[in-house]
């Protein structure tokens, strides 16, 4: 067969075989885009030599033809293109699994794989209507042993890590690691609640023995969050954001080094907790948050020597909020600051209000809840002097409460703050005192006035209660370190009585007055002043 094309249809036919030749790579998904133009190339010339002769009669045009010798050149070109395309293949296929579904420094399935495993689980469990479970786990404060050890000290961690999550599960079930210090762990269908259990302890067994990192050992703490999946769940990240959600509250509302289960009351409090801390944006705009104030009685004259201010908030839907609703989201988000500041600054007015109304008064004093994070800003020692500037011409009227967990952290940076407070003229409580599991060591270094006994151990201690003798060691304690006392929470005659009896220096309690308005505790001080200061014994009404 002899064809006659001119050079131009020559070329055009070149580039078309090359481009078919292209094609073909990259339909066998030839990976490399050298190797594609290489095989168009291929293609083109092999095809194309089906036979070129430049026409003996020298015109421009060509013969094409196919003569017989040129077969096996063409079919061995056509296979080598074929070999290469497939060994292309393979090899990407081989090491991308490897690259792709695990993680390079454990191992371990990633986080697709994961998902991946989760969803045929998922799908199986829910078509034999069994059990299973899913957790989460991730390390507490990972990225300061980050910053103390290197990364590749990180890097030793997180696989010896993987290695003892591996020995806390049944071969049949799924370690994962799922990002940074995120692990996922799938256990098998059919394994529930109970077993969910028996692996945390696995792992937090797991977890006392010390990592070696160079030559030092370090120790590790976990959140893991635990879901169940009883209920059907719809999508393999639904699981997985249960499974956040209940480890982000091991971890931020219990303090890590701990577990928790998801359920579905979980995720209905996560929402509306979302939804609450930003009414509490625009509450704080809005002036809804509200100072009652509990009066704090002297046992010596029986007369209020000072109000401690508690935060309420007139929440337009939910009605009057008590701080326990709203504290810990404050907290959490950073909230508390702005709102700290009001409370501090709106307390100082009153008291100066109070100081200069009751002339006679004074020793009185407002006192002021300061949280743990309001303690560790940076600006408090100075936001807490601009308010005192501007609102109080006396010192020694503000009392700041704070409780003994704050001081667990940084001691020497807490002695310091405390001190320059103190330096402005503030006192120092420690409040909820015997709750907090304080090491005793330090209290005597920390610069304070007064311990407020726990009303836990005051409610407690009715003539026959256990809580008597811790009260007394407090009392001793606090004498020990030349501190004031305040037992919170009296609520009857005898606790009272009792209390006196110990040399108690202050008491609250609803026995006394609940927290009230800011009128209210005006009328106590005009009922106070009336008495021209005379003993007193403050009862509170009904
Ligand atoms: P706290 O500082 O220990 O305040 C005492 C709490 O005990 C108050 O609860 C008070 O109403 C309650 N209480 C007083 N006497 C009795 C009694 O005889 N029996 C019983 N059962 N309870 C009594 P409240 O106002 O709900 O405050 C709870 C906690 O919320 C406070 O505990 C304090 O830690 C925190 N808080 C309140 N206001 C603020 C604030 O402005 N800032 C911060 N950071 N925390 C605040
Ligand atoms: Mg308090
Ligand atoms: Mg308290």
């Amino acid at each position: 067969m002899r064809v006659r094309v001119t050079l131009v249809t020559y070329a055009s036919l070149f580039v078309l075989l090359a481009t078919v030749g292209w094609s073909i790579a990259l339909l066998v998904r030839l990976r490399d885009a050298r190797l594609r133009a290489l095989t168009g190339l291929l293609a083109a010339v092999a095809l194309s030599r089906v036979a070129v002769l430049v026409d003996p009669r020298g015109s421009w045009a060509v013969d094409v033809s196919v003569p017989i010798e040129e077969l096996p050149a063409l079919g061995i070109s056509m296979l080598a293109v074929l070999v290469l395309a497939l060994l292309d293949q393979t090899l990407s296929r081989a090491t991308g699994k490897v690259r792709i579904i695990h993680d390079p420094l454990t191992g371990l399935p990633n986080r697709i794989h994961f998902m991946d495993l989760l969803d045929r689980v998922r799908q199986r469990a829910r078509r034999q209507a069994k059990v299973f479970v899913v957790m989460l786990l991730d390390l507490d404060r990972f990225h300061r042993l980050n910053a103390s050890h290197g990364r590749s000290g990180g890097d030793h961690l997180l696989l010896s890590l993987a290695q003892r999550l591996l020995r806390c599960v049944r071969p049949e079930d799924t370690v994962a690691r799922i990002g940074g210090d995120e692990f996922g762990i799938l256990l098998s269908l059919g394994r529930g609640g109970q077993d969910a259990i028996r692996v945390v302890e696995r792992i937090e067994m797991q977890l006392r023995e010390p990592f070696r990192i160079g030559d030092q050992n370090v120790f590790a703490t976990a959140s893991i969050g635990v879901v169940v999946s009883e209920t059907s769940y719809d999508s393999s990240e639904e699981l997985l954001r249960d499974g956040e959600t209940a480890m982000r509250r091991a971890k931020v509302s219990r303090g890590g080094n701990t577990y928790e289960f998801f359920d579905p009351a979980m995720h209905q409090r996560v929402v509306s907790k979302l939804q609450l801390e930003a009414d509490m944006c625009s509450g704080l705009q809005d002036n809804q948050f509200r100072l009652v104030f509990q009066p704090l009685v002297s046992f010596a004259t029986g007369r209020i020597t000072s109000f401690e201010a508690l935060v309420r908030w007139e929440h337009p839907v939910r009605g009057m909020m008590s701080p326990a609703q709203f504290i810990p989201i404050a907290e959490e988000t950073g909230l508390i600051v702005p709102l700290g500041d009001w409370v501090f600054r709106e307390a100082c007015r009153q008291g100066a209000a109070w100081q200069r109304a009751f002339p006679r008064e004074s020793g009185l004093s407002v006192s002021v809840n300061l949280s743990a994070r309001q303690f560790q800003h940076p600006h408090l020692v100075e936001n807490i002097g601009n308010a005192l500037i501007s609102a109080l011409e006396r010192t020694g009227s503000v009392t700041l409460e704070i409780t003994e967990s704050m001081l667990m952290h940084d001691i020497e940076s807490c002695i310091h703050v405390l001190e320059q407070l103190r330096g402005l003229g503030a006192k120092i409580h420690i409040d909820d005192f015997g709750t907090g599991y304080s090491s005793l060591s330090y209290l005597h270094r920390i610069p304070f006035d007064a311990l407020k006994i726990d009303r836990s151990f005051i409610s407690g201690a009715d003539s026959t209660e256990s809580s008597r003798p811790i009260v007394r060691t407090i009392m001793r304690l606090a004498d020990d370190l030349g501190v004031e006392v305040v037992a919170e929470g009296v609520e009857t005659t005898e606790q009272a009585e009792w209390l006196k009896s110990l040399d108690c220096d202050y008491a609250q309690g609803y026995f006394y007055s609940k927290p009230v308005d800011a009128d209210a505790a005006t009328r106590m001080l005009e009922t106070q002043a009336e008495a021209n200061g005379n003993a007193m014994e403050w009862r509170a009404a009904g």
